[in-house]
């Protein structure tokens, strides 16, 4: 049946976003045990939640009967004196993905251009089209951002410029002269996004937070799915110009950051220990994967992140060979790199069966092409 009315047109041609796969579904399509299967497709963190924030959930599920503070007062004043700027200039989101979208309602029209690279993080161009604005793709430089040609593709109709430092799919890290170049050069009338999803993971990261108050065409987007393993509870935010951040505010929807959201992002932020321990294991399981997949002579691109983009030939088959064993990783048809497959850094043991269950899936595959 088609629908008896009409939908937006841009509906017509706008892909679906493929999350990477739950453990559950997984479970119930191949009949395997939850318990089983492991995930390494989604960049979350392999040590779970900080226990400090899961105390802190305990606690405020009593009070769920209750709307949540929906200026979330204390967790904004926590991060603005970590951060050293005020709460005027956070937006808080219901994960990052949600101020991605704050950003299309703002900025994004029909007949407006947004600037993103090759191999991006697929919500950006997802979203400037559901805004009407096409899509201007810039081709990347050994899988990371072209930052100079970035900037080289503004025009009078740009209205935005999306780059991921880290990237993701690809863990690449643009050189930071490159970055301040990429700041200090965007027009006044483009928004720059530097969407800093994973710089909790870099040793010596670029510090925009301070030119957000000179430079109100500059935001800055960061989550705490990552480091602080609370992809589930859904919480992001936006740091920038006050001006910028009251016109985001106005979209926000009243009550987008849950109250369990805002009393486990408040005790992970102090929870410092889980933070050293996420970074730590974060680094030896990267060193590990990159050494395994060198052993094994598959080309990989170098990470910055918490996950490792590696080329396996066929990516569809690799991934569906490695899901039947229990591992769960992230092809990469989507991304226009059909031969790679990306996987997520785990906890030591999460890794070794990663690169065991690699092995013997390749092996499965190439028997099979004998035959
Ligand atoms: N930006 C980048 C680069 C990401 O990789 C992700 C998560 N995969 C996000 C934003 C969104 O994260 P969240 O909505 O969980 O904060």
């Amino acid at each position: 049946m088609s629908l008896p009315f009409a939908l937006n047109p841009v509906l017509q041609q706008l892909p679906v976003y493929q999350p990477g796969r739950p453990i559950a579904e997984v479970a119930r399509e191949l009949g395997l045990a939850e318990r089983r299967i492991i995930k390494l497709a989604s960049n979350e963190n392999p040590l779970g939640p900080s226990p400090a924030a899961l105390a802190a959930v305990k606690r405020a599920c009593r009070q769920i009967h209750l709307y949540p503070d929906g200026n979330a007062f204390y967790l904004k004043q926590k991060l603005a004196s970590n951060l050293q700027i005020a709460p005027a200039n956070l937006i808080l989101g219901n994960g990052s993905n949600d101020i991605i979208e704050f950003l299309g309602h703002a900025l994004m029209g029909p007949g407006d251009d947004v600037i993103v690279s090759e191999f991006c993080f697929a919500i950006y161009p997802i979203v400037a089209r559901l805004f009407g604005a096409n899509v201007i793709t810039v081709p990347a430089k050994n899988h990371g951002h072209d930052l100079p040609a970035m900037g080289n593709a503004i025009t009078a109709r740009t209205k935005a410029v999306f780059v991921a430092n880290p990237n993701n799919p690809t863990g690449t890290l643009a050189p930071s002269e490159e970055v301040r170049r990429l700041v200090d050069s965007t027009p006044a009338h483009v928004v720059l996004v530097m969407d800093e999803a994973y710089i909790e993971f870099l040793e010596e990261p670029l510090n925009l937070v301070p030119l957000v108050h000179s430079t109100p065409n500059l935001i800055l987007m960061r989550t705490f799915s990552k480091i602080h393993g609370l992809a589930g509870l859904r919480l992001g935010y936006g740091i920038g110009h006050p001006e910028f951040i009251a016109a985001l505010e106005k979209i926000r929807q009243p009550f987008n950051i849950n109250s369990l959201a805002q009393a486990a992002g408040l005790a992970a932020l102090d929870d410092l220990e889980h933070i050293r321990k996420t970074r730590e294991n974060n680094s030896l399981g990267r060193k590990f994967l990159e050494e395994s997949f060198a052993q094994m002579g598959l080309p990989f691109v170098p990470s910055f992140g918490n996950f490792v983009l590696v080329q396996v030939g066929q990516g569809q088959l690799v991934f569906e060979e490695m899901q039947k064993q229990g591992v769960i990783t992230r092809p990469m048809g989507g991304y226009q790199l059909p031969e790679w497959i990306r996987i997520s850094i785990g906890a030591p043991r999460e890794n070794q069966r990663a690169v065991k269950t690699l092995k013997r899936a390749l092996k499965a595959i190439a028997k099979n092409k004998l035959k």
